[in-house]
């Protein structure tokens, strides 16, 4: 490593990248690139959509978070140079040069090939597609009058949800509450539709039992209709076509929402470094990328065996490797040996529609309000840095976490 204040360069600004930052502040020459302007608490997403939190609670600006040792530079990272050891910004002049290299710059939506899928259904991963589902949701409302027939109102406020996964059930619960609030606030008549449809046998797949019967629960008492074994074939504007027992049927829908997969980002298919068959990058169990000992690549685009398949793919992780990662830079500049680390489970919290939750906390499940309860209080301690979370515990604790109803266009926070 050079003398001088090592360059350290943190592309991504998520889970993995915020929180090494965070951590690596003081330690050499810091630079965080990212293509967003904040940080994102990805598990509230939820919470956002149904206005029980509000955006500076889940997505803080870094330049709330980062102090003068890390140097922010806007923009997504076009092409990495391994031989020059140089990153080149998107809309920027000069390239950066590293010493060293985070990669974390996670995933983006899959929509696996499903014709029409990218173009018509709603992706679940920024802020900006929660606006936009919840003012689809609003504008669906908005053309039903209070006189028409049930089954056409039903019809006009059909929304599906791809995938019964952790997001598939705690969205579907949120739009299924929020949808039967706004029913009562308007006086519609009968009732809205939500669907997940899911292509595996069951729901939530990678949780256990005890959980799982409480999730079903839940998505029973918002109603929401749970189609197992069933493939989305294609997405148009307002159908989904969909498969169950070699037969394919269509349904009218005022919106699709996708959070059927992940896939990692596409910067990283022009990087020419060792990775697994989904394009995962391999690292070594101190997170340094293989053959590369000063690139250290984290979160959900890296493959860490200790941690698969349970932890893989989650920001728990995500934030936990971002400590052993900043532990080890410090090693490498240091001179001293690098370490390798087991990481934890941390524990589950599944949002349950707007007045319930499922949380999974040494070994023991429990759901319902209380569980809703533990869940704010849990996130509220894995937000970035002490300030943002006094700020943020404070707001919930005085203001309240209520959900914002549907109000027709025009009276709603996002207009
Ligand atoms: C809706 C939702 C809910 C979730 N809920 C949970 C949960 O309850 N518990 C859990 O453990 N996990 C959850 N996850 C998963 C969790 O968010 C991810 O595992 C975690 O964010 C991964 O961290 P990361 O740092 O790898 O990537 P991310 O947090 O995704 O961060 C990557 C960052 O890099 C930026 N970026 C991407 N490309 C570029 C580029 N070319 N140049 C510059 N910047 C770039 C992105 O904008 C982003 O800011 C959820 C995910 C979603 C979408």
């Amino acid at each position: 490593m050079p003398a001088a204040k090592p360059r350290i360069v943190i592309v991504g600004g998520g889970f993995g990248g915020l929180f090494t930052a965070l951590d690596l502040a003081a330690a050499g020459s810091v630079t965080l690139i990212s293509d967003e302007d904040h940080f994102l608490f990805t598990p509230m997403l939820y919470e956002y959509l149904s206005g029980e939190v509000e955006e500076w609670h889940i997505a803080p600006k870094y330049r709330e978070l980062l102090d003068e040792n890390v140097k922010l530079v806007r923009g997504a990272a076009a092409n990495i140079d391994l031989t020059q050891k140089r990153v080149t910004v998107e809309g920027s002049g000069e390239p950066i040069d590293y010493d060293i290299l985070v990669l974390a710059v996670g995933g983006v939506t899959n929509y696996a090939g499903v014709p029409g899928a990218e173009e018509f259904a709603i992706p679940f991963r920024k802020i900006a597609h929660a606006n936009l589902l919840r003012k689809r949701m609003v504008t669906a409302l908005d053309h039903v009058p209070p006189n028409l027939p049930p089954q056409d109102t039903r019809r006009a406020l059909t929304f599906a949800v791809t995938g019964a996964g952790a997001s598939g059930v705690e969205l579907s619960t949120k739009m299924a509450d929020l949808l039967r609030d706004a029913f009562e606030r308007r006086a519609l008549t009968g009732e809205p539709r939500v669907l997940v449809i899911e292509m595996g046998e069951k729901i939530v797949p990678g949780m256990g039992d005890a959980i799982r019967e409480i999730v079903t629960q839940a998505l029973t008492e918002s109603r929401v209709e749970v189609h197992t074994l069933t493939r989305v074939v294609r997405i148009t504007q307002n159908v989904v076509t969909v498969e169950h027992n070699g037969a394919q049927s269509e349904i009218e829908t005022a919106a699709v929402v996708w959070t059927g997969g992940v896939r990692v980002s596409p910067l990283l298919d022009r990087l020419a470094i060792e990775k697994t068959d989904r394009g995962l990058i391999l690292v070594e169990p101190t997170l340094q990328v293989r053959g590369h000992e000063n690139i250290f690549a984290l979160g959900d685009i890296a493959y860490y065996e200790d941690a698969t398949p349970t932890l893989a793919g989650t920001g728990q992780l995500a934030l936990q490797e971002a400590g052993l990662a900043a532990r080890n830079i410090r090693a490498l500049i240091d001179g001293e040996p690098l370490e390798t680390k087991h990481f934890e489970e941390m524990g589950e919290a599944v949002s349950l529609g707007t007045e319930r939750a499922a949380v999974l906390a040494g070994g023991k499940a429990f759901g319902g309000p209380l569980a809703r309860q533990a869940r704010f209080a849990l996130y509220t301690a894995r937000l970035p840095t002490w300030h943002h979370r006094l700020k943020v515990g404070a707001s919930w604790f005085f203001e309240g976490t209520a959900p914002s109803p549907l109000l027709p266009l025009g009276i709603q926070r996002d207009t």
